[in-house]
């Protein structure tokens, strides 16, 4: 597909929120797979991680989701439909650090609304999505790697490795040295 250029004055339509370039040309931000309109008033994002799209379709057929703030598409998004963006989100950037409001900000929601819709229909939390999202990612690097402990807590986005240990041994049942020794047993026993 042919890239579009991101010019100076498509990067200044975006960040002054111009809607007189609505429906002309749509942006998508990589790290989030949402693409908005011109006009959106969503955080302004980096712009090394903006791409520009000609049509929605263009949008769509690289897997990008329409905004909840500006619905690109002219569609209100229904919450069902936010939440599999949002967790799709989590998926792509549960190495960062995250809380509930860079979260919200970055899925176009605000915080307090981002908290009951993803509850009322996941039953938990964004924040524990999260944290389940990096225990599983943690425990493939303790399966597949010979990685020290605590340069999987970071890899695996937690905040320091007392607390990945401590939420390991509280969710698995054992230490993250024991998980690991364990699957060991299991290979060679
Ligand atoms: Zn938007």
């Amino acid at each position: 597909m042919k890239k579009h250029l991101l010019t100076d004055k498509k990067w200044n339509e975006i960040i002054n929120n111009n809607s007189q370039l609505d429906g002309k040309f749509y942006y998508g931000v990589t790290t989030t797979k949402i693409f908005c309109k011109p006009s959106c008033n969503s955080k302004n994002p980096n712009r090394e991680n903006v791409i520009i799209f000609k049509t929605i379709q263009e949008a769509q057929s690289m897997g990008f989701r329409p905004c909840k703030r500006c619905h690109p598409h002219g569609i209100r998004l229904s919450n069902e439909e936010w939440i599999v963006q949002v967790k799709s989100y989590l998926e792509l950037n549960f190495k960062k650090k995250l809380n509930l409001n860079t979260i919200a900000e970055d899925c176009h929601g605000s915080p307090y609304y981002l908290q009951r819709t993803f509850k009322n229909i996941t039953n938990q939390t964004p924040l524990s999505y999260l944290s389940g999202l990096r225990l599983n990612y943690a425990k493939n690097l303790l399966q597949e790697t010979e990685l020290p402990i605590n340069k999987i807590s970071i890899d695996s986005g937690f905040s320091s490795d007392t607390y990945f240990m401590t939420f390991f041994k509280k969710q698995v049942g054992i230490t993250p040295s024991e998980f690991r020794q364990n699957l060991k047993g299991d290979i060679y026993g």
